[in-house]
């Protein structure tokens, strides 16, 4: 049975999501379908931060995870690697850790320099850890922290837009990084709310899909539109 484990690896996590959904994402799915649930459960974690309702945050953004994983999936991208050539351990607008955009006020996005010398972490968790130290959440609210999250949705929804309509290369591209921006958005509300992402995901994916407990998932399409918590 496909699981998630506390110590899987971001990829074992995406390849997660294609065992148990790739099949019916494929049959039943276009980007675009996917894309609204990745968006609509984000929405629904933001509603969670304005109840000041923090089951509701986490069961959400970590159900927007996944469907962002599915997109991931479908366009054959690997989000491990975008995520750690974008943020080696330094933030990827200002190019320190912990980021120092607001301080420095930087307007122009510096280039990662080629002689990174820390190590990529190995695991989900170890990600998230790399991201608090990027992005410590005692620097901003946890309001701040969503708006950042669905600014970052936003231009991850124009970049799949913008190539499905012009498919060039340079904006699968754009793709890969704005994915890698969202993943970091939505780790810094996890980090905000005290949300041990690989620790849950292990819980909720603890064999097969959480709702219907069958890989491949036979949720219906219309079952999973209705879906909420
Ligand atoms: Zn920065
Ligand atoms: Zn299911």
């Amino acid at each position: 049975m496909p699981s998630v484990k506390p110590n899987s690896t971001i990829s074992e996590y995406q390849d997660f999501v294609q065992q148990v959904y790739g099949l019916h994402n494929m049959r039943n799915y276009s980007v675009g379908n996917l894309l609204t649930n990745t968006q609509r459960f984000a929405m629904r974690g933001l509603k969670g931060i304005r109840k000041k309702d923090r089951e509701k945050t986490k069961i959400n953004l970590l159900l927007s995870l996944s469907w962002l994983m599915s997109i991931m999936n479908h366009l054959h991208i690997q989000i491990e690697d975008e995520i750690w050539s974008r943020f080696p351990y330094l933030c990827s607008y200002c190019s320190t850790c912990p980021c120092s955009c607001k301080e420095k006020k930087v307007k122009k996005r510096k280039s990662i320099p080629n002689n990174v010398k820390a190590l990529k972490p190995a695991t989900l968790s170890d990600f998230q850890k790399m991201f608090r130290r990027i992005y410590p959440p005692e620097e901003r609210s946890l309001e701040h922290g969503g708006i950042h999250l669905a600014e970052e949705l936003g231009e991850f929804s124009e970049s799949v837009l913008t190539f499905r309509g012009q498919h060039k290369e340079e904006d699968f591209d754009k793709i890969s990084k704005e994915a890698a921006d969202l993943y970091s958005c939505l780790m810094g509300v996890f980090n905000s709310i005290e949300v041990d992402v690989s620790k849950e995901l292990s819980t909720l994916f603890s064999n097969d899909c959480h709702v219907c407990k069958n890989a491949p998932c036979t949720c219906s399409f219309d079952f999973v539109a209705k879906f909420k918590f």
